[in-house]
């Protein structure tokens, strides 16, 4: 990149944006509707977003950015894909919120049960937090079961119980529901089922952690859940929100060969626009209201907007040398990223799969929420804003992935490394 280019985006926050920020906490409870976009912990300036287009994003100030945040994983197409953009556009010539079920509920629910082997019926949500809310549900009313098993660190959105400890407001009573085990640890987690096995409903995992960062799980860790919940009568449910049709078209379950009983899913498959489902086998889903007795519903749950654009990003995503494509971008990012550290004599982990991937700045191999949280936190913030003042957007968090998509060119990739060599400088010699 040439000194004029790193100059010019450089250039001071006008003083327009100054007022922006100003208003935005006057009248947002923290000047925001979700506390990563904050930049708190990269100790950095909040960005606002006024025009984005495929890998590119542009900042209320005019800056330019290559973008790796990517929706948090939803825009598996990059922004504003043309082909997503015109079914939307088309699609308000005649529907907007009929507050009935549209055929594109089903369309989209179709091309979910082909994809996903062991999901034969699902519901949608307008977020993956209630998906995951909704599966456990589902998995306490099937098993008559009230506790939960989570991992640490991983994150299912922001129900009550699946917060706990992480947040204020939460009861008690709620908090002893659920049962926290460091992820990839085997001996804990048995420790637990030979304890409290009769006593737990389903034990939900992120079969590949996104949320603290991507963590891959060790050999054998997803198999040996599978067989241990199967044992026992827990339902396994897995939190696909951001690894389905990411890691494979059938999801990290595909990938794996493992089937889960219960999926959630988010993020890719509403294109771009709000969504989340729940599904698994019709005998669980039998259990749903008007059916069963259990209650999902929602005024905007399967709008039809969401699923429109959503089936437009599934369709899109059908070849698998389209994947192969991404994965294979994304482990030369992975790679350039390890050589330019050593070069640099910065001590880093790349943790990669498909089309995602987490920089943790230490020398050990990250494989459990500890792990991350013993990592440089700092030299992750310096590295972060040394990235973003050179025109490169990746999640302002240690523990989140950036993600690469079906638009990404070796040009982007390029950019990536190239303001990183800068940045891996810059941590040296901090
Ligand atoms: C993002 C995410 C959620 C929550 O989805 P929202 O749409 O943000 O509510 C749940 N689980 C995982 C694994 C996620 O990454």
């Amino acid at each position: 990149m040439s000194v004029v280019t790193i100059k010019r985006i450089s250039n001071k926050v006008k003083d327009s944006d100054r007022e922006l920020l100003k208003q935005a906490r006057r009248y947002l409870a923290g000047g925001v509707n979700s506390p990563a976009r904050a930049f708190k912990q990269t100790k950095d300036q909040q960005v606002f977003i006024v025009s984005e287009q495929g890998a590119k994003v542009t900042a209320s100030d005019g800056k330019r950015y290559t973008d790796f945040i990517m929706g948090w994983g939803a825009l598996i197409h990059g922004h504003r894909y043309p082909a997503i953009t015109q079914v939307l556009r088309s699609a308000l010539k005649t529907v907007m919120m009929p507050g009935l079920t549209h055929p594109a509920e089903v369309v989209l629910a179709k091309r979910i049960v082909e994809s996903v082997p062991s999901v034969e019926q699902v519901r949608f949500t307008v977020s993956g937090a209630e998906a995951c809310m909704n599966a456990i549900r589902v998995a306490r009313a099937f098993t008559k079961r009230s506790k939960i098993l989570i991992f640490k660190g991983c994150y299912h959105g922001h129900g009550d119980s699946l917060m706990a400890g992480q947040t204020s407001g939460i009861p008690e009573s709620f908090a002893k529901e659920v049962i926290q085990v460091p992820y990839n640890n085997i001996d804990a987690f048995d420790r637990i089922i030979k304890q409290a096995g009769e006593s737990l409903a389903c034990v939900i995992v992120e079969p590949v952690p996104a949320n603290m960062g991507v963590v891959l799980p060790s050999k054998d860790f997803l198999n040996h859940l599978r067989r241990q919940t199967q044992k026992k009568g827990i339902q396994l449910i897995f939190d696909e929100v951001v690894t389905g049709f990411r890691l494979s078209p059938g999801g990290a379950q595909k990938r794996f060969g493992i089937k889960a009983d219960l999926t959630t899913f988010g993020k890719i498959i509403g294109g771009g626009l709000p969504i989340g489902a729940f599904g698994g086998s019709e005998k669980l889903m039998r259990l749903l209201a008007p059916i069963g007795d259990v209650f999902h519903g929602g005024t905007f749950a399967g709008h039809p907007l969401s699923m429109i654009t959503g089936f437009a990003s599934l369709k899109l995503l059908r070849s698998i040398s389209m994947y192969n494509r991404v994965e294979k971008l994304t482990t030369y990012l992975a790679e350039g990223l390890r050589r330019s550290a050593l070069h640099s004599g910065v001590k880093i982990q790349v943790n990669q799969i498909a089309s995602m991937l987490t920089v943790f700045f230490t020398e050990k191999p990250v494989r459990c929420f500890q792990d991350v949280l013993n990592t440089h936190k700092d030299q992750f913030a310096l590295w972060a804003r040394s990235l973003k003042g050179q025109g490169v957007l990746i999640p302002p968090s240690p523990f989140e992935a950036c993600f690469v998509s079906t638009v990404h060119t070796k040009a982007d990739i390029d950019r990536f490394l190239n303001a990183s060599d800068i940045a891996f400088k810059k941590v040296r010699l901090q």
